[in-house]
């Protein structure tokens, strides 16, 4: 296994490349779609029903540039199925979703190509390669955005590979860039995995769950890596769940929902007992409020038990 303990031995080449010839039209991801203050996306009524069963029941929101929203319930709340309409994962079956006063519910074909790679999607399971090294995981992160053939022979241009491991040294990791993914803990897997989204040069990142399987020090960096690409590049970061006190820390804005429906949008001052008994039930905040730090391991007790 070859280990890099030298970032400019992994850069140097690469960037000593982009320096000299710069692609034309070349961007670079830091504050790309950062528009202060304006609403960027909005969901408005928006309900998904499976047959009978209603997961999400009537939610309207508005999510400025750049915020770094969290959203909290128990398991079976609809968390995962919001995130999944905004990408179009799941079709609502009614509502609109808006991107800048656009519907995204409309989109097709390449539009449609273009608006999920904008969405960066992250999930509990980090889903790298484990046989692969990690900077080719971070660069699969780009592939939506180059010719079809350059990916199937695993091409990948010097200015993409000098990206990747800047994105890979953000997060502290470049000095793994050629270790294989699979022999990372999950804290380092779920940095790789922020590292690929941010090759797509996301406009949002919707994670669902990113914690939930880590340990609370490795969910410590990466809500805090989440934290900062939200502040320092003006991504909007939604990040489902579970733990209130994780949520507290790194989300000036929460939403709690229960049973389909939005029962609370506010800050971490305005979430008091009262407000968390709304999104988890009289049992669970009970727990909650003698054993905070544990509220990472009381992760999947259905909506309706507590009744
Ligand atoms: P959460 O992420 O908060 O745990 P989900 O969005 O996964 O909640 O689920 C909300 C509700 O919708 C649950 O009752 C779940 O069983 C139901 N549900 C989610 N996805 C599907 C699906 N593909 N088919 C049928 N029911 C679903
Ligand atoms: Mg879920």
């Amino acid at each position: 296994m070859i280990q890099i303990k030298n970032l400019s031995t992994v850069a140097a080449p690469y960037v000593a490349q982009v320096s000299h010839k710069p692609r034309k039209n070349y961007k670079p991801p830091i504050q790309r779609g950062y528009i202060s203050g304006r609403p960027m996306l909005e969901l408005v009524n928006v309900t998904k029903k499976y047959g009978q069963a209603i997961a999400v029941n009537g939610v309207s929101l508005s999510i400025p540039a750049g915020s770094m929203v969290a959203v909290l319930g128990r398991s079976g709340a609809g968390k995962s199925t919001l995130l999944r309409m905004i990408n179009r994962m799941a079709e609502p079956t009614s509502g609109e979703v808006l991107w800048q006063g656009k519907s995204v519910l409309q989109l097709r074909g390449s539009a449609l190509r273009a608006w999920r790679a904008r969405c960066g999607m992250m999930f509990q399971q980090f889903n790298l390669s484990p046989r692969l090294d990690v900077l080719t995981n971070v660069l699969v992160g780009s592939v939506s955005r180059r010719p079809t053939l350059q990916t199937l022979i695993k091409y990948f241009p010097p200015h993409e590979r000098a990206r990747a491991v800047l994105e890979l040294h953000a997060l502290d990791m470049a000095d793994l860039a050629l270790q294989r993914a699979g022999t990372l803990s999950g804290g380092q897997q779920q940095r790789v995995a922020i590292a690929r989204t941010m090759m797509q040069l996301p406009d949002l990142v919707l994670a669902d769950e990113p914690i939930a399987s880590l340990d609370p020090a490795n969910a410590e960096t990466v809500m805090s890596a989440l934290s900062s690409i939200s502040r320092e590049r003006g991504i909007t970061v939604l990040v489902n769940l579970h733990s209130l006190e994780i949520a507290r820390t790194y989300c000036p804005r929460i939403i709690g929902m229960a049973k389909g429906k939005v029962v609370f949008d506010g800050s971490p001052k305005q979430l008091d007992a009262a407000m968390v008994e709304k999104i988890y039930g009289r049992r669970k905040s009970a727990e909650l409020a003698l054993a905070p730090a544990v509220s990472t391991a009381l992760s999947s007790i259905p909506t309706g038990e507590v009744a």
